[in-house]
């Protein structure tokens, strides 16, 4: 679904992705984990077109996105991208921030919305939510719009650890049932292992590993590696 092939960038003497190639199966959910700095949503912001490389390709669905000489407009990519900052729109109420692409049917939308139990928020404006609400909206407008690939970018970043918990569930069996592939960035291993098939370690720009969560905790490649998940993150 996603073929990441020897992407490379650099901000003037910092090389902030190097080398960095990576295949992701349809339905796939890949954590994305790295410190502070390693180049994570820089990765994203590539993927999704919001960025510009100096070398190397992106494959979207077999659609070439992106490589020295192409590149699609975000629009173009069928991508949704989640940010911490969940951007909604505030003269909209919670189902017309859903049903904004118009892509999903008035039922698929209170589906979507039963799933991440906000049903009952429907006809309230964003102003009218906690963060932890308006991040379920967020989330339900990028599902709603059905792109083949989901990119997270520390998504629960500002929500406390039980919310955090009941979400990531939630939104794994969301992708699952839909067959959505999915990038999820964090810096919290505890999450990556919870919600990943494979989890992608990123150090210093380069992908130092990827790996079942199990055999990248229990086998770590590199030291880095095995330094960063024995962190109590
Ligand atoms: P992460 O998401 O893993 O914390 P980032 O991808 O945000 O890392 O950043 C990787 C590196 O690139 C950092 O050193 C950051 O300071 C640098 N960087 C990110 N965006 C820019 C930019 N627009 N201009 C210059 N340097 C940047
Ligand atoms: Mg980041």
């Amino acid at each position: 679904m996603i073929e990441i092939a020897n992407l490379s960038k650099r901000y003037d003497a910092l090389m902030v992705l190097e080398q960095v190639s990576l295949d992701i199966h349809a339905g796939e959910i890949v954590a994305l984990v790295g410190s502070s700095g390693s180049g994570k949503s820089t990765l994203l912001r590539v993927i999704a077109g919001l960025t510009d490389i100096d070398a190397g390709s992106v494959t979207i669905n077999q659609k070439l996105v992106l490589n020295e000489q192409t590149s699609l407009p975000p629009e173009e990519r069928n991508v949704g991208l989640i940010f911490q900052d969940h951007a909604l729109f505030p003269h909209l109420d919670v189902y017309h921030n859903i049903s904004f692409s118009g892509v999903s049917s008035q039922q698929e939308i209170e589906t979507i919305a039963r799933q991440l139990q906000i049903d009952g928020l429907l006809k309230r404006f964003p102003h009218e939510l906690s963060g932890g609400q308006q991040q379920r909206v967020a989330i339900a407008r990028s599902i709603a719009a059905k792109p083949s690939v989901l990119l997270f970018d520390e998504p629960f970043a500002s929500l406390d650890e039980s919310l955090k918990h009941a979400l990531l569930s939630e939104l794994q069996q969301l992708i699952k049932a839909r067959n959505m592939t999915a990038i999820f960035v964090t810096h919290n291993h505890r999450e990556a292992f919870a919600l990943a098939d494979r989890v992608a370690f990123l150090h210093q720009g380069s992908l130092a590993q990827v790996d079942t969560p199990e055999k990248i905790f229990t086998q770590p490649s590199t030291e880095a590696c095995a330094e960063f998940f024995s962190r109590g993150h």
